[in-house]
């Protein structure tokens, strides 16, 4: 099969069928640039509301520049992989200080951008600029494998390559076939994502209704179920982490994490890992808190996971009779009402918000606040 041969259906499938995503009414290369930084790792609707927030609020290089970590933090938040927010502002400082606050127009520039990747640079140059820079991702991916009948995995480097140089030479084809003005590099690469994203899915992909399928050897050969290969997840990775909630007369504690750790800026309630089963949370608090004997009501139980670790983060509120000095935490107290402007991360957000609204957190606090 000729690579060339899909171009055409996939451009006519692409106009009839692609998604009215916000970030296609643009062609800034700022906010092209967020929107891809945000659709890593995460989900097309789920970033919708986060695009638009944060495209309000920092519209430009320069405002995402200047702004204070708090709010560019607290405008990713629940968003994970925080650090590609920080990247974001770096990338934008960046541009400020040495390309004199113009997003650059070329794949060597927009690479050099912290947190932009082969991929990511191929998708902002194509997308922003209509550059025929090839892109990759898991959608690409899967497309192409299907497409070409590649059993192999992926993630091996010589199908890596291969795949690379068959998406070069995809949309190496896109402005000769009409008018360079129709922006079909754009919507080429756009186009093999969406067909991954709508119609190849991963599992049950909606051959019927795909453009390719007349071409494809997965489906011609029955694969359609084992292609791509993929390779086995690293074992998951339990977690148990207690945490407290200190509450004094409307204020509570609140500690910032420290730069070079996961979630780092981010706010959250003294917590402390706790593997070891046997470990008592008011063995924990005593020893980790100096707290005396002030009683413990547990608020809630928190799953959630981050990479390879399933985490448990049992939360308890603490309600002393006099105001703790916590001298060693390196935290502050904080009026209750201010927990909704803090940037948490996603769990002490549940948590917190579970105190607040809680017949639980909210009496604990009042009457111990009192005593
Ligand atoms: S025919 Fe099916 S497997 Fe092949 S590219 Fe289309 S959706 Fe994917």
């Amino acid at each position: 099969m000729h690579i060339r041969s899909i171009v055409a259906p996939l451009l006519k499938w692409f106009a009839g069928n692609a998604r009215d995503l916000p970030w296609r009414w643009t062609r800034d290369p700022y906010a092209i640039w967020v929107s891809e930084i945000m659709l890593q790792q995460t989900q097309v609707k789920t970033v919708i509301p986060y695009w638009q927030r944060w495209m309000k609020q920092l519209p430009d290089i320069a405002s995402l520049a200047t702004a204070d970590e708090d709010t560019v933090i607290k405008l990713w938040e629940g968003l994970g992989y925080y650090s590609r927010a920080r990247n974001l502002q770096k990338g934008a400082k960046r541009i400020r200080d040495e390309f004199g606050g113009r997003f650059p127009r070329d794949l060597a520039g927009v690479l050099a951008l912290p947190g932009v990747g082969r991929y990511t640079g191929g998708a902002i140059c194509s997308i922003a600029f209509n550059q025929p820079e090839p892109v990759v991702d898991g959608n690409v991916a899967r497309v192409l494998t299907r497409l070409l009948g590649i059993e192999e995995s992926p993630k091996a480097k010589p199908v890596a390559d291969r795949l690379w140089s068959v998406a070069a030479e995809l949309v190496k084809h896109a402005p000769t076939l009409q008018k360079a003005r129709q922006r079909n590099a754009s919507a080429l690469n756009q186009a093999v994502m969406e067909l991954g994203a709508l119609i190849c899915t991963p599992r049950n992909p909606l051959c019927g209704g795909c453009p390719l399928k007349g071409r494809c050897i997965a489906r011609k050969q029955n694969k359609v179920d084992a292609i791509p290969a993929l390779a086995k997840r690293a074992a998951a990775t339990k977690r148990r982490f207690i945490g407290f909630i200190i509450a004094w007369r409307g204020e509570v504690y609140v500690q910032r994490r420290p730069s070079g750790e996961v979630n780092a800026g981010f706010w959250e309630f003294p917590n402390w890992q706790a593997d070891d089963p046997a470990m008592q949370p008011a063995d924990l608090a005593k020893a980790s808190l100096a707290l005396g004997q002030a009683a413990l009501e547990p608020l809630c139980t928190i799953n959630h996971s981050i990479t390879r670790y399933r985490n448990r983060l049992e939360m308890f509120v603490i309600a002393p009779s006099r105001k703790p000095r916590l001298a060693q935490l390196k935290g502050q107290w904080l009026p209750e009402a201010k927990l909704a402007e803090l940037p948490l991360t996603a769990a002490h957000r549940k948590a917190a918000t579970r105190f607040l609204n809680t017949a639980n957190g909210r009496e604990g606090v009042v009457r111990t606040g009192r005593g």
